[in-house]
């Protein structure tokens, strides 16, 4: 449901397209929904009515059942099928009062069948009740929109969320790369040889570990003075020689 002239303000009038064949019966309602402050189009016939309600986007539209040329329920048919027209509703003021027709408007789109003679007072009071139904739809509709958007967006967060965190894991993976390496997430250590006292010399470290939580690091060492090769693990900050 699309609001049927999003380009009128709610305090505008209220815009109504008239269609009958017969100007005076145009004029009747025409007089008296002018007195409510309404605006009033009029059409004469289907294709007219059709031309104006796209490009007036009337308020709602009040049309009798049989017209020249384009008849009133192929102009429902037609404006329920246009985008543009498709929510506005239509009221059949209708000389037929049989209910083959009146089935076949409703089966139309109409929102509404009125049978002939109709009173301008009795058109206004369906008139109002049919725009309030409408209204009370589109303001269903923009709760419902409302509605969708905000799980849309909760969506959207907790995807972004979970994607978020997979990325992490993802990363921390990486960086829990097992394997040799010089450049250790901790910073190996200044040491010095424990048989000769002299400064050792760092060669690598190696990242092992139960998981990414929980890495081990062990540096290598060396005593240039050939005293061998010393590891260093930084959990238990023992130095040992290994080689
Ligand atoms: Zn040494």
């Amino acid at each position: 449901m699309t609001i049927s002239n999003p380009s009128r303000l709610a305090d505008e009038p209220i815009l109504a397209l008239i269609v009958d064949r017969d100007q005076d019966t145009r004029q009747m309602y025409a007089e008296y929904l002018k007195l409510g402050h309404w605006l009033v189009e009029e059409a004469s016939d289907g294709r007219e009515a059709l031309a104006k309600a796209i490009t007036r986007r009337p308020d709602v539209i009040v049309t009798e059942t049989h017209l020249p040329g384009i008849d009133g329920i192929t102009l429902c048919g037609l404006l329920r099928r246009d985008v543009a027209t498709s929510a506005i509703p239509v009221v059949f003021v209708t000389g037929d009062a049989h209910s083959a027709d009146i089935e076949r408007a409703t089966a139309a789109g109409g929102d509404l069948v009125l049978t002939k003679p109709c009173l301008p007072e009795h058109l206004l009071e369906e008139l109002r009740r049919v725009l309030d139904h409408a209204a009370s739809l589109r303001a269903y509709s923009s709760a419902v929109q409302t509605d969708a958007r905000r799980k849309l967006a909760h969506a959207d967060e907790v995807l972004s969320r979970s994607v978020d965190t997979v990325y992490r894991r993802h990363t921390l993976k990486k960086a829990h790369h097992r394997g040799d390496t010089t450049n250790p997430p901790q910073t190996p250590p200044t040491l010095v040889c424990p048989s000769c006292d002299r400064p050792l010399t760092y060669r690598r470290s190696h990242i092992g570990g139960v998981s990414s939580k929980h890495p081990e690091q062990w540096d290598y060492f060396e005593c240039e003075s050939g005293c061998g090769t010393f590891q260093y693990r930084a959990r238990t900050r023992k130095l040992r020689k290994v080689a």
